[in-house]
């Protein structure tokens, strides 16, 4: 299921593609003082893609304000990196994903095929359905489903609503740019219980 994408190359290429754009829209906006931005991108050492993963993927696309006095970062949305995990945000969905349904994958199969082992996995199901759950990204994203998604469901449910087509690169491109949003500096905020 899906995961044959992830092993090619190409994917991650194509992925890059869209966070060059991402990126560029926040360059063109600039800082918030008005400064312009400057490159300043994060070392990362993603793990979980494909053997030959691009050279790209050594940074996240970052900036810093030119302007004296302000020097602000503004980090863009990423369709490859979730936040701080150290593992490619497709991997993240797709592992979680795969443990759930009918008949999930057993754990020793994902971490032969992704390199995650069993704590990280169960981890990334913890954030799934329970931190996920409770950011504003979801509180609002959430309407867009009908059906409603169960929050037992995710990240599979998910999954599900976006990848339509097998192996489809733009499927996963729509699902990554949607949950773009909590990729960024407080876009994993959890709110109170409501
Ligand atoms: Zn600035």
């Amino acid at each position: 299921m899906y995961h044959r994408l992830l092993r090619n190359a190409s994917f991650w290429v194509f992925l890059f593609s869209v966070d060059e754009e991402l990126a560029e829209a926040a360059r063109e906006a600039g800082c918030q003082c008005g400064g312009p931005l400057h490159c300043a991108n994060y070392p990362r050492k993603p793990r979980g893609g494909c053997e030959n993963l691009p050279e790209s993927y050594r940074y996240r696309l970052s900036f810093c304000c030119g302007r004296d006095g302000c020097r602000k970062r503004t980090t863009p949305r990423s369709v490859r990196f979730l936040g701080r995990k150290v593992f490619l945000g497709a991997v993240v969905v797709l592992v979680a994903a795969m443990r759930q349904g009918p008949s999930p994958r057993r754990v020793r199969e994902l971490t032969e095929l992704f390199g995650a082992d069993r704590r990280t996995i169960a981890r990334w199901c913890t954030f799934w359905c329970q931190q996920f759950p409770q950011t504003p990204f979801w509180k609002v994203a959430r309407g867009r489903f009908a059906p409603r998604l169960a929050i037992a469901d995710l990240p599979r449910a998910l999954l599900e609503a976006f990848i339509q087509r097998k192996d489809s690169r733009e499927d996963w491109k729509r699902l990554l740019q949607f949950l773009s949003p909590i990729t960024i500096t407080g876009g994993l905020g959890i709110t109170g219980i409501s």
